[in-house]
C-alpha cells in the first residue's frame, strides 16, 4: 500500500506531499506538533493529544487551523488511508506561508497542517523492551518553554545524534543543578530501592507527556508509590530501575546510563509491568 499524507486540505501520495518554501515551519520552525500512537487501529489518547495541541497553539498565538472534530477526522482518515494498525500518526501545524519576516504574518494567514502516518514494528519494539535501552546524559541547553510541543528541536536533534553515536537510544538532559529534566523525545523516570517511582514534576522544565500522565494513572492503580520530584544522575545510577516514556516507545526500560548498568542491568519488574498494563488505561478510539 503506498503512503498517503494530508497537506493543507489534500490527501496526497507521500512522495509528492510538500509545503511551500516560505512556510514558516520550514523557515523559522514556527509551529507545533503531536505524535499519537495507533494501537489495534485506534488512536491512543486522542483527546489528550488534541488538548495539548490546542494549548501549544494558544501559547504561541497560532490560530486553530480547523475545528477539533475536523482535525480528529483528518487524523483518523490518514491512519485509515495508510492501513496502519500499529504505528504512529504525526500532526504538524505551522503559522502558515508568508513572505519571510520574523514577526507574525498578516492576520488571516492560514496555518499549515500536515498529517502523516506510519506503521511500527510492534515485535521489534517488544524485543527492544525485553532487552532495555541505553541512555547518555547531556547538559540541558533548551529554551525554558519546553512545555510547548514546538517543532523547533535543534538541541533535541543534536542530543539524539550524540546518543546514537555513543550506541545509546536516548539522551537525558541534565539541568545546571544536576537534575535530569527529560529525554530528547521522552520523559525520564527511575524506581528507587524502596520501590518508589520518581519522575520530574511537569510544571516546568519538561513536556507534560501524555504517556507520562497515563503511566501515573497505571502506577496509582497498581498501588505503586510515586513521587513527582526531580532526581539527579547519581540517584538514577543508584536506582533499581529506570525507564523512559513517550507515544513512540510507550514504557521503555533503561538499563544503562552513561555506560553504567542500572540495577541488575536488565529491565526491571516495575517498568515491565507498567508497559504491559499501559493500553488497559489509555483511551483508544
Ligand atoms: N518529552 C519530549 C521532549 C518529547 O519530545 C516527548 C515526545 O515527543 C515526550 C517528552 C513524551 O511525550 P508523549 O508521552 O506525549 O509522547
Amino acid at each position: 500500500m503506498s503512503r498517503i499524507a494530508y497537506v493543507n486540505g489534500r490527501y496526497l501520495p507521500h512522495r509528492h506531499a510538500s509545503v511551500h518554501v516560505e512556510d514558516r515551519g520550514y523557515q523559522f520552525a514556527d509551529g507545533v506538533y503531536e505524535v499519537c500512537e495507533v494501537f489495534n487501529g485506534g488512536l491512543v489518547d486522542k483527546r489528550r493529544h488534541l488538548d495539548r495541541l490546542e494549548r501549544s497553539l494558544r501559547e504561541l498565538f497560532i490560530p486553530a487551523p480547523m475545528s477539533r472534530i475536523a482535525l480528529a477526522n483528518v487524523l483518523e482518515e490518514v491512519v485509515r488511508r495508510n492501513g496502519v494498525r500499529d504505528g504512529l500518526v504525526y500532526l504538524q501545524v505551522t503559522r502558515g506561508v508568508a513572505r519571510r519576516d520574523h514577526a507574525f504574518p498578516p492576520a488571516g494567514t492560514k496555518p499549515s497542517v500536515v498529517v502523516t502516518a506510519r506503521r511500527s514494528d510492534r515485535k521489534g519494539q517488544e524485543a527492544l523492551a525485553a532487552k532495555g535501552v541505553a541512555v547518555i546524559t547531556v547538559p540541558e541547553n533548551r529554551w525554558p518553554r519546553v512545555d510547548i510541543k514546538s517543532i523547533s528541536l535543534l538541541p533535541n536533534v543534536l542530543a539524539k545524534q550524540q546518543a546514537k553515536e555513543a550506541g545509546a537510544r536516548e539522551a537525558w538532559f541534565v539541568d545546571s543543578a544536576g537534575f535530569v529534566t527529560e529525554g530528547a523525545s521522552t520523559n525520564a523516570w527511575i524506581v528507587t530501592g524502596g520501590k518508589t517511582i520518581v519522575t520530574r514534576p511537569a510544571e516546568s522544565g519538561i513536556l507534560r507527556g501524555i504517556t507520562r500522565t497515563v503511566v501515573l494513572d497505571v502506577a496509582a492503580d497498581l498501588g505503586y508509590a510515586v513521587e513527582e520530584r526531580a532526581f539527579t544522575v547519581a540517584e538514577a545510577l543508584a536506582a533499581e530501575e529506570a525507564f523512559i516514556t513517550a507515544a513512540t516507545t510507550v514504557v521503555m526500560p533503561v538499563v544503562r546510563i552513561d555506560g553504567h548498568a542500572v540495577g541488575a542491568g536488565t529491565p526491571g519488574v516495575v517498568a515491565s509491568t507498567l508497559r504491559l498494563k499501559f493500553h488497559d488505561f489509555s483511551e483508544v478510539s
